[in-house]
């Protein structure tokens, strides 16, 4: 029996799962490995996706669950030209770092792709991944006389982290199931808990699930496009503990709504807010376009740091709020503010780095993309009284050049982009406003390798933090600082 959907769909989607393939493909390529065959091999490395890396007669193959120093047997699975994949069949000899994965369906969710791998050994997976990228992709020297790239700040309890889970419902012997998709399929696999999720969305969604079977609610069918109950959401604001509850439907009525709307207001503590949204597309879209408050609030409140924010349904929000306010509190140790600067905050989301440095800024100019978001960071600046921010929405890359056209100045630019990582035009626009500092956030080291390689040019990396926002996951997280060196 199991539950809460531990991320984001398809969040982690390539981390633990292996491509299959026919026998026949990879038969007639004519590969050292054949499909289905069963090897035996020494595991040396980890992949940045966490799979064991090890070599059969000279061929790569990537076996995900397995660790370095490790001897496995491996069923090959996939096949190409130069490396392969294998599953995991049997471990011949255990690494020390291994430990049991808590999670008792580990194996099939995929959400989280390191659990066998001591937190320890990962905090420092996570560094060496930094490293690495910045030596191959950016040609940085690490080290003395180099970037220094600290010890990965991992989390006292790397379990129950995360503040909002998306669960999809479906159907099984006549009751309401939630928890996350099987393998390549739209059957879902029912679960109690999610031991990365804080405990109150568990009990949210097991609730919702009991109430919704009980009034006959009919759970969304996604092939025959039929039943009402689609998704349900959970947030929880984890230093007021006030929670949110959302039900995605694929139509507005919802039979005995008000009895429903009262049950779960009974059976769940601390709720403040529930929420309809409506989304009757054929689509794994979660959210729909319209939303309406059934009862409560329609945000919740929530703070990083001293700062409060306001997290309506939709809201971008950090999903690991204690390690968020270790990443700000970094990024605004790297900006070195005094109170007289004037700092950009590129790809600001709702305003929550924006908000951070406006503390001991004199102006923030916020820039992104999503007009919700900005929405969102004006109503925060206002929650928390700040005067000294101003946001705009817009692709930092257009948005940046026109700001320096009319004057604006940055002593400090603080960039947190997306995964594929800054626009070009971004950081030439960094280059030519040749601000003193420049902090850059990434979730992804490629990227970020590559991008600070650009800036180098005018621009000494200094040092990089990295921080682990997904304990038990392969995503790595981290700040650089770097320091404009021509005078
Ligand atoms: N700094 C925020 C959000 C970071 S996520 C936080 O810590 O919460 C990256 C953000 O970049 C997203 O909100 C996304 O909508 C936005 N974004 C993506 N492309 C962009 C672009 N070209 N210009 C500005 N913002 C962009």
């Amino acid at each position: 029996m199991a539950k809460t959907q531990p991320k984001k769909r398809n969040a982690n989607k390539n981390t633990n799962r292996k491509p299959q393939q026919s026998k026949a493909a990879a038969a007639e390529k004519n590969y050292p490995v054949q499909l289905g065959q069963i090897v035996e091999l020494e595991i040396t490395g980890l992949s940045h996706e966490g799979a064991g890396v090890g070599r059969y007669n000279g061929y790569t193959l990537f076996v995900p669950q397995a660790l370095p120093t490790e001897v496995v047997k491996a069923k090959v699975v996939h096949a190409k030209r130069n490396f392969g994949f294998a599953d995991l069949v049997e471990i011949v000899q255990a690494g020390a770092q291994r430990v049991a994965p808590p999670c008792p369906v580990y194996d099939r969710c995929g959400g989280c792709s390191l659990q066998h791998l001591a937190y320890s050994e990962q905090l420092v997976h996570k560094q060496q991944i930094v490293i690495d990228n910045l030596r191959r992709i950016g040609g940085f020297e690490i080290g003395e006389g180099g970037i220094t790239v600290h010890p990965t700040l991992g989390m006292d309890n790397p379990w129950r982290y995360r503040n909002k889970a998306q669960v999809p419902i479906g159907e099984e012997e006549g009751g309401l199931v939630g928890g996350f998709y099987a393998e390549k399929s739209h059957d879902i696999i029912d679960i109690d808990e999610c031991l990365i999720q804080h405990e109150a969305n568990d009990e949210v969604v097991n609730a919702v699930k009991r109430i919704a079977s009980k009034l006959g609610i009919q759970p969304y069918n996604e092939e025959a496009h039929t039943g009402l109950l689609r998704h349900v959401v959970s947030r929880v604001g984890a230093k007021t503990g006030e929670r949110m509850v959302v039900l995605i439907t694929t139509e507005d009525f919802i039979p005995q709504r008000d009895l429903l709307v009262e049950m779960i207001v009974q059976q769940v503590p601390g709720v403040k807010s529930i929420v309809q949204n409506i989304n009757d597309r054929k689509t794994n879209v979660i959210f729909g376009d319209k939303t309406v408050t059934l009862w409560g609030n329609d945000v919740i409140y929530d703070y990083i740091g001293p700062i409060k924010f306001a997290i309506s349904a939709r809201s971008f929000y950090q999903v690991n709020p204690e390690q968020t306010e270790v990443l700000y509190g970094k990024t605004l140790e790297y900006a070195g503010l005094t109170g007289n600067e004037s700092v950009i905050d590129a790809y600001c989301g709702i305003g929550t780095i924006s908000l951070f440095l406006a503390q001991k800024a004199k102006y923030v100019y916020g820039v992104e993309i999503v007009p919700e978001a900005i929405e969102d960071a004006k109503r925060n600046a206002e929650l928390n009284g700040f005067e000294n921010v101003i946001f705009e929405v817009g692709a930092a890359e257009s948005v940046m050049p026109r700001w320096k056209f009319e004057g604006v100045r940055a002593d400090v630019i603080v960039v947190d982009p997306p995964r594929k990582g800054c626009d070009e035009a971004l950081l030439t626009t960094i280059l030519q406003m040749k601000p003193e500092k420049v902090v850059y956030v990434s979730c992804n080291p490629s990227t970020l390798a590559r991008d600070l390689k650009v800036l180098a040019e005018a621009y000494e990396v200094v040092e990089v933090q990295p921080v682990d926002m997904f304990p038990n996951t392969g995503h790595v997280e981290s700040v650089a600082r770097l320091d404009f060196k021509i005078k």
